[in-house]
């Protein structure tokens, strides 16, 4: 008997080709994004306290109403507007989990979900799984990944049923202006179309610049889903917990498929992340942290045959090869793995169409150390 899957051509996911030959060829790994330092001892302290004192059971299925509750604080003190903790946000096992239950809960057969590309590498599958078709904008490297507004303006039309951003973005490090957002809430306006607004990196944006929250446009908020992550931002990328907001009539039909989907999530780990972050210091300091890392990355690279431009958010910098040679990215990323002993991502496949402007991601929450011995291999290619 021969089945295959809904996603017949779907291969393993870069991270996991990439990372698994870092590790086989003991390479430094800078391809998946995750740090290769620990979270905060205080937090793993707060989680194991809740599993010692009896967090072992279901928790309430659309999240526990104390880290629901410090989360709609968070928005109010940060971007001036309120979800209701009990109706309007949802904890989820992950950003990710969050987002494939949102485009399940939403995108028919036929409907068509604009994607800028390179996009975060769920996204398509997702949406091709639920009969949907992507409608991709490309975003180009040599523009510095501006988005053609226009573009998106000629692809709307009447199937036109979701539209994901992502802001910082991975796996570019651009992010959404001010006027991007007024711009997609222009577009949107008088229309059917849901947002997704991927916004794992919020914290992690740089040089003085302000994560625009989907949620900071009245007219926009109410047809986003915002998504975030506490793995993201608390350095424990695999506790896979997340969560997502949206107004209640939006996360009532959410609600319909998450409750199928996964139930509920871990519970020791939402007690204790509620009482981590009853100091917000815990997450306002992760700007300056990054930027740190980013900054250290880039000047001990600055001699390198490297082009750049430095990352405005997320924890990926793009290195541009192209004056180094003209090889496919991805034949570059792994044979600089094995040859190099440093792992990379190559940007082509977060485009549909594949195309490939010689550009890597590499991935600097790293330790200063890890960081050092990367650079010292980056400039002697
Ligand atoms: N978000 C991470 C990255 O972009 C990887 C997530 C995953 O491995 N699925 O590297």
């Amino acid at each position: 008997m021969q089945h295959t899957s809904k996603l017949p051509n779907v291969g393993t996911t870069i991270f996991t080709v990439m990372s698994t030959l870092a590790t086989e060829h003991n390479a430094i790994n800078l391809s998946q994004g995750f740090p290769d330092f620990d979270s905060d001892k205080k937090l793993i302290d707060l989680v194991s306290k809740a599993m010692n004192s009896g967090c072992n059971h279901y928790a309430p299925m659309r999240g526990l109403l104390e880290l629901k509750e410090i989360i709609a604080k968070k928005f109010d003190a940060l971007y001036g507007t309120s979800y209701h903790p009990e109706r309007e946000i949802t904890i989820t096992a992950g950003a990710t989990q969050a987002i494939a239950t949102i485009i399940t809960t939403f995108v028919n057969q036929n409907d068509e979900v604009i994607v800028f590309q390179p996009a975060y590498d769920s996204y398509q599958p997702m949406v091709e799984l639920n009969g949907g078709n992507i409608v991709p904008i490309h975003m180009r490297a040599s523009v510095d990944f501006k988005v053609d507004w226009n573009e998106v303006r000629e692809k709307l039309n009447d199937k036109t049923k979701m539209i994901i951003i992502n802001s910082p973005h991975n796996p570019t490090g651009s992010v959404f202006s001010k006027e991007d957002m007024l711009t997609l809430q222009e577009l949107t306006r008088n229309t059917d179309i849901i947002v997704l607004s991927d916004e794992v990196y919020e914290h992690m944006i740089y040089d003085g610049l302000q994560h625009q929250s989907a949620c900071l446009f009245p007219d926009l908020k109410l047809r986003t889903f915002v998504v975030a992550s506490f793995c993201k931002t608390f350095h424990n990328t695999g506790w896979r917990i997340g969560y997502c907001c949206a107004p209640r009539e939006l996360m009532k039909e959410f609600i319909k498929v998450h409750q199928f989907n996964v139930f509920c999530i871990h519970h020791p780990t939402q007690k204790g992340i509620a009482d981590y972050m009853k100091n917000p210091e815990h997450y306002l300091g992760l700007p300056g942290f990054y930027q740190q890392k980013r900054d250290l990355f880039l000047e001990l690279i600055k001699e390198s045959r490297f082009k750049f431009t430095p990352a405005k958010g997320t924890y990926f910098q793009l290195l541009d090869y192209s004056g180094i040679n003209q090889e496919y990215d991805v034949d570059l990323a792994k044979q600089w793995t094995i040859e190099k002993k440093i792992a990379s991502i190559p940007l082509s496949v977060f485009n549909a169409d594949g195309s490939d402007e010689k550009v890597l991601r590499f991935c600097f929450a790293k330790k200063e150390d890890t960081l050092k011995r990367a650079a010292d291999i980056l400039n002697t290619i």
